[in-house]
């Protein structure tokens, strides 16, 4: 073998995902096509789930000391959702795609992982001890395991000849980043008299500290070939057609067409083949989830991937990538459908829709509703199935950050081990036996004891006779 795991694309997929590996332990290769990173703008909004997975490994703060990222609200379909910081103990950020791959690339390479540029794969060979994948530019590179995080095109899923199901585009929409004339509200739906909108999100400032925007602009008449060149003209007519002269375009920076295409692969697993993020799920970029369901799906997968690699690894646990992340997916598609029907996205100027929004927007003022779509769209929502011990409240969510006195949950998870919360030092004899791979850590009499992985979820709290099953279903055999 040339390396344990071999990660094809260097987005914020696999990037994420590489720094896990580092993490984890064990060998890891990060190659991809383009010759250089890609300054593209795509994302621009990142959840509290995806911000305290990057503090759980100390990345935040150097992150965010790279530049101004304004805290923002989230919203749904256009409509804003207040940030709750009893909730949510990091609020979202704006901080670019560029900027956050950029910061990833360089952390790796310092800690000696170089991304292989001018490498496109182009061949894939699966038997059952692993992967050998071919390149365009004629190597080879033998791997136990590899990832696609190829993006939405993926030439893994192609070459494994993996359906990609869901709903073919029918409609585009120009996306694009943009100065303008005013400080036109930012993560707000706005729609124009002849069924155009326009939506305006924050992006952070350019060099000389002048807000940036993200400008999306579709509608009834609007939906040109996804080929078609984006003009400033454009831009200009459909800003007037929705604000009038009030707000005007200062500089186009970059512009392309998105469509509505939502497309979710079967199965993430495929032997020794996993897919993750936009090469297992699509959809339209509404309410910043695609780069963060993707480094979520890295998170997932990378200390997983790392139990194999070291071998102790309990049996189904690299199926659980599937099980976990699949349905996480599929709510993401689902809530970005019933985004794009509440947002008139297709400009049908359908009044029973617009009927429907209304309805809507005035139960979005509810608190309980509030605090439902903050969490869905924050990623901190996220549940997932753990058969055995699910009866408690924390077991399968993200775990909370306390203060521990000595250190934050968080900060105890840079590691990358499982963490043991254990008050008053009830748990030392069982712990002991997972000494290796699980870092026991007293607390507080009062505080509530829990298992958590090393992907920040919580696999075990409450009954003290569920702990020993709970660590050998996530941590595997005893010494
Ligand atoms: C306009 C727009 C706005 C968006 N806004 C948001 C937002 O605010 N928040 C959010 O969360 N998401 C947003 N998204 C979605 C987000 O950009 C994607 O979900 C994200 O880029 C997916 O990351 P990835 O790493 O999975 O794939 P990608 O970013 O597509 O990366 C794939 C990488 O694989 C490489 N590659 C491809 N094929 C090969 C090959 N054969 N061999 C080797 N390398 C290969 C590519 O060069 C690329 O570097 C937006 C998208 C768009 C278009």
């Amino acid at each position: 073998m040339d390396t344990d795991v071999l990660i094809v694309g260097a987005g914020p997929t696999g990037l994420t995902l590489a720094n896990e590996l580092l993490v984890a332990g064990g060998s890891t290769v990060l190659v991809d096509r383009l010759p250089r990173r890609s300054e593209l703008s795509r994302a621009g909004g990142m959840q509290s789930r995806t911000l305290e997975a990057l503090d759980q490994r100390g990345l935040l703060q150097p992150l965010l000391a790279t530049g101004e990222y304004p805290v923002t609200n989230g919203h749904f379909a256009g409509i804003p959702l207040p940030f709750d910081p009893t909730r949510h103990r990091l609020p979202w950020r704006s901080v670019p795609q560029v900027t956050i791959e950029g910061f990833l690339e360089q952390h790796l390479a310092a800690q000696g992982i170089h991304v292989r540029r001018d490498h496109e794969l182009v061949g894939l060979d699966q038997d059952g001890d692993g992967v050998t994948a071919t390149f365009a530019n004629g190597t080879t590179v033998r791997t136990r395991y590899l990832v696609a995080a190829d993006g939405a095109h993926s030439t893994v899923r192609k070459l494994l000849r993996v359906d990609f199901p869901g709903r073919p585009g029918t409609m585009t929409a120009v996306a694009a980043d943009v100065r303008l004339s005013t400080d036109e509200k930012v993560n707000t739906h706005t729609k124009g008299a002849d069924g155009c909108w326009a939506h305006v999100f924050p992006l952070g400032t350019d060099p000389q500290g002048r807000p940036l925007r993200r400008l999306a602009l579709g509608g009834r008449g609007r939906s040109l070939s996804r080929d078609a060149p984006v003009t400033e003209d454009e831009i200009r007519d459909g800003l007037r057609a929705v604000f009038g002269s009030r707000v005007e375009l200062l500089e186009l920076r970059y512009a392309r067409r998105i469509t509505n295409a939502a497309r979710q692969v079967a199965h993430y697993r495929h032997g020794q083949v996993f897919l993750a993020g936009d090469a297992a799920h699509i959809h339209l970029p509404l309410g910043a989830q695609g780069m963060n369901t993707g480094m979520q799906d890295a998170l997932n997968l990378g200390w997983k991937l790392g139990a194999a690699v070291h071998g102790w690894a309990p049996e189904n646990l690299l199926d659980t990538y599937h099980t976990e992340r699949h349905p996480a997916g599929a709510a993401v598609l689902r809530n970005v459908q019933a985004q794009s029907l509440l947002m008139d996205w297709a400009g049908t100027r359908d009044p029973d829709v617009t009927a429907a929004r209304e309805l809507f927007a005035a139960m979005a003022q509810l608190p309980d509703v509030q605090r439902h779509l903050a969490d869905m769209m924050s990623g901190m929502a996220i549940r997932y199935a753990m058969p055995g011990t699910e009866a408690h409240p924390l077991v399968g969510r993200p775990s909370p950050d306390r203060d521990l006195g000595s250190a934050r949950v968080h900060e105890l998870l840079r590691s990358g081990r499982g963490v043991l919360i254990d008050p008053a030092d009830r748990f030392a004899k069982v712990a002991d036996l997972w000494s290796d791979r699980v870092d026991r850590i007293g607390a507080g009499a009062d505080t509530e004891p829990m298992l958590i992985r090393p992907d920040g979820y919580v696999c075990w709290a409450g009954s003290p006779n569920d702990l020993e099953p709970a660590l050998g279903r996530w941590f595997g055999e005893p010494r």
